[in-house]
């Protein structure tokens, strides 16, 4: 494998800030010169919202890299243009120049440093492997296209390059910079560079021949009242267990009117993205996920 075209993509969402302060410091700090042998790009993935602190202008930009999106000319909104414009800055998508993208992303649950892949090429786990072998505390989770929407194709920014992968790290509020935060992320960015690099050079650092992975099951949706509005918010027990085993009977709502309400599902599944602020507008509470154990074989 080698790798020399990479993309490093922060504030796809506007009002993740994180991402953002980072690009600007790899713009200020000759970053690119620390990497030898690699072409990086620096983006900012949606200026106009990171103009407003708000994740987005019209529409989610990371919901609009779906193929058809991405050639639908009529589409109207602001990110649906500015996905056409990212497309044909590092892709285009199925071909794109770019091998590897890093988008970088921050959550308001307590969800760590997060690896999220978007599709099961054998890199990927590698790659995910090393980092989590660099910074013992991440989680690896991995949602394809078929379990996210249910369709083949996938609609993050992160489908238009075969290899890489979306960083989440949280807890952070939106619209702020925690230096903690900015770290983390910081040192999962080294860590998957420094993979690249080394396997580019010939290098093969498998540190483990096995990876848990979280794979993405289905959403959770808040309770709804009758005017069709949120009732209810997540239970104290629930709150900031993301994956954390959860299981029938658990308690996982307490309703405006003061009942509980209980996990129904029979399995044993971990949740991710508990009570993340930027999906009450789609009454999404939590994300499902099921752990599994992955061979990772070294093919580099
Ligand atoms: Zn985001």
């Amino acid at each position: 494998m080698n790798i020399k075209n990479i993309a490093i993509v922060g504030g796809t969402h506007g009002n993740e800030y994180t991402g953002i302060y980072l690009i600007k410091r790899m713009q200020r700090t000759q970053f690119q010169a620390k990497w030898n042998g690699l072409e990086i790009a620096l983006m900012i993935g949606n200026p106009r919202a990171y103009e407003q602190c708000s994740r987005f202008v019209d529409t989610d930009l990371n919901r609009a890299f779906k193929n058809e999106d991405l050639l639908n000319i009529e589409l109207p909104g602001y990110e649906a243009n500015r996905a056409k414009v990212i497309n044909q800055a590092i892709g285009p998508k199925g071909s794109s120049r770019t091998e590897l993208i890093i988008d970088m992303h921050t959550t308001t649950a307590n969800m760590g440093v997060t690896i999220i892949l978007v599709n099961d090429h054998p890199y990927n786990f590698q790659l995910a492997a090393y980092i989590k072998h660099k910074l013992p505390n991440c989680f690896i989770y991995y949602t394809s296209a078929k379990s996210y929407t249910g369709e083949a194709d996938h609609p993050f920014l992160n489908s238009i390059a075969p290899y890489g992968f979306l960083l989440e790290v949280g807890p952070i509020a939106n619209g702020i910079v925690r230096h903690d935060i900015l770290e983390q992320t910081s040192m999962a960015i080294g860590a998957a560079l420094e993979f690249v690099s080394k396997t580019n050079t010939g290098e093969c650092p498998m540190p483990t021949n096995s990876l848990e992975v979280y794979e993405h099951v289905r959403t959770v949706a808040f309770p709804i009242d009758a005017a069709d509005n949120i009732n209810g918010f997540i239970h104290r027990e629930l709150q900031d267990s993301d994956y954390q085993p959860l299981q029938k009977g658990d308690p996982i709502f307490e309703t405006i009117e003061g009942d509980t309400i209980c996990f129904a599902d029979e399995g044993v599944f971990y949740p991710v993205f508990i009570n993340e602020a930027a999906y009450y507008y789609k009454k999404i509470a939590f994300s499902l996920t099921q752990k599994r154990v992955m061979k990772i074989k070294n093919t580099l």
